[in-house]
């Protein structure tokens, strides 16, 4: 046990319909005891605990559901137990602006919101029952991955489809990844030196991609949609294609709107362009390797993922008022110093400067700034923190 005391812990939880990763995170994000519970309902269900001081626990509960997990992950805290509980919820619909305190309300409505999130929505909803069963006086809040695209003006949420479909059906763009987004915009407006407000593209790249156009904390519009295939083009998802594109595959190959959804979402993107792999890095190694034979395929996928999101960047800044800078976050954004200047080449009339060695020094976890002053444009790499968003909302809104 270690002698560290977390300073009002909050618990993050992230509910997939057979795993829950989670976060118990102190108030100035100072410490942090991590784990992921994987194949729950299985025989092999396990958990991978890391305790405060790094050291890994493997523990096996075998056949457990997501509340007997829930259970042995409270254990596994031991005298570390926290304070509130803030679950990552995929979609608050158009009801939920922001995080919300967990009542019988939202518990429905996060329900009910299954059919705009039918994978998600489910199990973060289980998630909350269990925590709330096992410690019913352990306060709980939701936070939305739509949240915080809800302030977008209707010309950026709205489809132009009849409007009834959304007015009775919803139907209009919610967007994702908002944690990463307000946490990605935020910490770019604490570490700028410009005076504000400010307005940044933040471009989320990993094997789910987005970009967003956040002025003065607010998103004034986002790349996907009413679902996260919308957009940039990603590990497996494809993003934007004609919306035709569905009755086509069915008219000329005779395909199923399931068989047809599976590939876009699963059998697309960098793996379906590359015909190789849904990974960046492997992309990338191919597309460097003379001897591959999928190397032109792996170049391709590489050059429509950089072309797609300068175009997509750049089609954002339409929304800013003024623009300060560049993010780039998530596990390409991150890493890839490549995918970053190549990007930025497709980004070529917006008058931005690299510092080359800046931007090479900038991998693993690394944060800062990569242009030069003589560039109009500041760019930050910021590795994102949605758990530490989270916890940190999940403690405003219970005034903790
Ligand atoms: P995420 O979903 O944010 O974890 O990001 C996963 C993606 O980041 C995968 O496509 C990885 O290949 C990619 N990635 C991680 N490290 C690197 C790197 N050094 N260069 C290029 N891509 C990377």
């Amino acid at each position: 046990m270690s002698d560290t005391i977390i300073t009002k812990p909050t618990l993050v939880v992230n509910c997939g319909s057979s795993s829950i990763k989670y976060a118990l995170i102190s108030e100035d994000n100072q410490h942090r005891i991590t784990g992921l519970a994987e194949n729950l309902g299985l025989d092999d269900a396990h958990i991978v605990h890391k305790s405060l001081d790094g050291t890994k626990t493997d523990v096996h509960i075998p056949g457990a559901n997501h509340k007997a997990a829930l259970v042995k992950i409270m254990e596994l805290l031991g005298d570390q137990s926290p304070i509130a509980v803030g679950h990552r919820v995929v979609h608050g619909g158009r009801e939920f602006s922001t995080a919300e305190k967990v009542t019988p309300h939202v518990i429905e409505e996060v329900k009910r919101l299954k059919a705009l999130a039918p994978l998600h929505n489910p199990a973060n909803a289980t998630g909350i029952e269990a925590v709330q069963a096992i410690h019913p006086d352990l306060p709980q809040v939701v936070v939305f991955d739509t949240a915080f695209h809800q302030t977008m003006p209707p010309k950026a949420f709205r489809y132009a489809i009849p409007k009834e479909m959304y007015e009775t059906d919803f139907i209009r763009r919610y967007g994702f990844h908002g944690t990463s987004h307000a946490y990605l915009s935020e910490r770019a407006s604490k570490l700028t030196k410009a005076e504000g407000p400010h307005g940044w593209l933040v471009a989320h790249l990993g094997n789910g991609s987005s970009a967003t156009a956040v002025y003065n904390g607010e998103s004034l519009d986002t790349s996907m949609g009413l679902t996260p295939l919308e957009g940039l083009m990603m590990g497996t998802r494809c993003g934007d294609v004609d919306p035709s594109l569905h009755i086509h595959l069915k008219r000329t190959l005779g395909l199923n709107l399931e068989e047809i959804d599976t590939i876009l979402n699963k059998e697309s993107g960098l793996l379906g362009v590359s015909g190789v792999s849904n990974d960046m890095r492997t992309v990338e190694a191919i597309a460097n390797n003379d001897s591959h034979p999928h190397q032109k395929d792996a170049q391709l996928a590489v050059e429509m993922f950089c072309y797609r999101a300068g175009k997509y960047l750049a089609s954002l800044s339409c929304a800013l008022p003024d623009l300060t800078g560049i993010v780039f976050s998530g596990g390409i954004g991150e890493n890839s110093a490549t995918i970053r200047t190549r990007i930025l080449d497709v980004m070529r009339h917006f008058d931005v400067e690299i510092d080359s060695s800046k931007n090479d020094a900038l991998f693993g976890g690394g944060e800062g700034s990569f242009h030069t002053e003589n560039s109009r444009y500041e760019l930050w790499v910021i590795p994102t923190d949605e758990e530490f968003q989270i916890a940190q909302e999940t403690r405003k809104v219970l005034g903790l």
